[in-house]
């Protein structure tokens, strides 16, 4: 009996594969080893939105599917899932972006299986593909949930949780390639006074301005976070002592500049800005400790100004 008709038995095999095939949830296709597709699946179809009298004979490299992955890297030349099973013989597996016939990515989780010629050689590879977005849906969501737990409700910066990750990957940074990198505490001035004053929610309004300017000042190598309260905290990274002290002028002098409208009169804060260097032997704490150190002499000068100590706790430059 020839198995692939079944003539001994009146049914077609060819039709048996093919219907089967067709009712899989996965999209399956097959290439040769030039990569052109010599079958195409109803789910393929419906998944990819390409008919199969649009990509059979195609390569599938010939900007048909042109998968990537989450970063968008396109795998379609040297990186193609295809090529490895039929060079090396085995599957493998990956979640990918397809692109639908329509132009929009869709996530897909794609087997790519070697297919043999009786006698062993490899003449193929079958692709199965079934959308992934729940998947998707999942991992965004709990990114989504990541990123609630390291932003502050109220000013919208980086909380202290994310302070303590960044911190420690630049601690990290510092041992190993010795980048420079500095610490900056912030305090408002006299902020329960203000409180006592206008109230809980014209401060927390101040609180907002205050981290809007902060955040709109920085650079690039700059991350700001609220550290707690009416506290603030800035890491830099690759920057000179002198160009740090001007950073933290800069915050000083535009906090000074900003106002409030509250009531019809115009409402105005100052902060008060500590700034550490790091140094070969410090740690976390002994570096916030110096930057609070500097923020306390900050405050004994009179508030409104900016301190930096070195690494023996004498004052860099005292600004303003
Ligand atoms: P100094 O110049 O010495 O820093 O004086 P200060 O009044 O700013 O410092 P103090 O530590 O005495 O007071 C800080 C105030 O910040 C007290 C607290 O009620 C207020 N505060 C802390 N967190 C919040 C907040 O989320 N919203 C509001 N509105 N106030 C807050
Ligand atoms: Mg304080
Ligand atoms: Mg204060």
């Amino acid at each position: 009996m020839d198995p692939t008709t079944g003539s001994g038995n009146n049914i077609d095999m060819k039709a048996l594969y093919e219907a089967v095939l067709d009712s899989l949830h996965d999209g399956v296709y097959m290439v040769d080893r030039g990569r052109r597709i010599i079958f195409w699946n109803a789910t393929a179809e419906r998944l990819s939105g390409y008919a199969a009298d649009r990509v059979l004979g195609q390569r599938c490299a010939d900007g048909l599917l042109e998968h990537c992955n989450a970063e968008g890297m396109r795998l379609c030349g040297s990186h193609c899932p295809l090529t490895a099973v039929m060079r090396d013989g085995k599957s493998t597996q990956a979640h990918v972006f397809m692109r639908h016939a329509d132009g929009h990515r869709v996530p897909v989780h794609v087997r790519g299986v070697p297919v043999f010629d009786r006698h062993g050689g490899i003449i193929g590879a079958l692709e199965l593909f079934s959308d992934d977005t729940d998947r998707t849906n999942a991992m965004q969501r709990l990114e989504s949930l990541e990123r609630e737990a390291l932003i502050d409700d109220l000013t919208g910066l980086a909380n202290r949780r994310y302070y303590n990750r960044v911190i420690e990957a630049r601690l990290a940074e510092f041992r190993r390639y010795g980048d420079m990198m500095s610490l900056m505490m912030i305090d408002i001035d006299h902020f329960k006074k203000f409180n006592d004053t206008y109230g809980h929610d014209t401060g927390d309004k101040v609180l907002q301005l205050v981290a809007r300017t902060l955040s709109h000042a920085c650079r690039s190598h700059d991350t700001v976070t609220r550290w707690g309260g009416e506290e603030f905290a800035v890491v830099s990274d690759h920057a000179e002592p002198d160009q740090i002290v001007s950073v933290a002028e800069r915050f000083r002098s535009l906090v000074e500049a900003s106002v409030l409208v509250h009531e019809g009169h115009e409402l105005r804060v100052t902060i008060s800005i500590g700034v550490a260097f790091m140094c070969s032997d410090d740690d976390a704490e002994t570096l916030a400790a110096r930057a609070d150190r500097a923020l306390y002499m900050s405050k004994a000068r009179g508030r409104n100004c900016v301190t930096a100590l070195d690494e023996s706790h004498q004052p860099l430059r005292a600004a303003s």
